[in-house]
């Protein structure tokens, strides 16, 4: 059963040339948009060309990406956020689709509660234990706006980079056709060791439960 998504549209685009600090280079245009249901500024960018993909035959490659200042911008261990953005910029760009760049920092909990998460993970939690022990939920993050993005982009069905079975789970009760999931790479570092293991730990007892559409 589908969910009523709320409409959004399109309120500006933009071509904006992408550098990353390793020298990979592409273009992407920005997509803002009106309507989106939290408020807050996500983007989607446009990466290749989707609709050559879809002329032959393709469903557009889309990665639902939440925001991880330190991680995105800063290069932190701690996570394996910002070699996973690196990575499905240039998937996308290489076939054809969208990255979403969601504004849900933390697992949807904000940057200053995920600095407080971290320093309960320096004294023996989880990245999940943590969080519920700051009062919230293991994982705050919703796909809405995701969807919302991808109706106003005119985007029909897609496949979906991400490790994380929970997104297509929410973007098909949103009413988005996913006809695949693509596994983006594991980044190993000594520091996100422990975070990669609780991330895997609960992907696979999520995984373990039937689909629910
Ligand atoms: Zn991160």
């Amino acid at each position: 059963m589908s969910e009523t998504l709320p409409v959004a549209t399109i309120r500006t685009q933009v071509t904006v040339p992408l550098r990353f600090p390793d020298g990979y280079t592409t273009t992407a245009r920005l997509f803002t948009f009106d309507g989106l249901v939290d408020g807050r500024e996500h983007l989607a960018f446009r990466l290749g060309d989707p609709s050559a993909a879809e002329r032959a035959g393709d469903v557009p490659l889309v990665r639902p990406h939440s925001e991880c200042l330190t991680g995105d911008v800063f290069g932190s261990q701690r996570c394996d956020c910002g070699p996973q953005l690196r990575e499905a910029v240039q998937r996308i760009a290489d076939v054809g689709g969208y990255l979403l760049y969601l504004r849900q920092e933390g697992r949807g909990i904000g940057l200053y509660a995920k600095l407080d998460a971290y320093a309960l993970q320096d004294a023996g939690l989880d990245t999940f234990e943590a969080n519920v022990a700051l009062g919230h939920a293991e994982d705050e993050r919703d796909y809405t706006v995701a969807a919302q993005m991808l109706a106003a982009l005119g985007v029909g069905p897609i496949s979906v980079l991400s490790n994380n079975p929970e997104k297509t789970e929410q973007l098909g009760r949103l009413g988005i056709t996913v006809t695949e999931q693509v596994p983006t790479g594991v980044f190993l570092s000594p520091a996100n060791a422990d975070y990669l293991a609780a991330k895997a730990s609960r992907a696979a007892r999520a995984a373990d439960l039937p689909f629910v559409r």
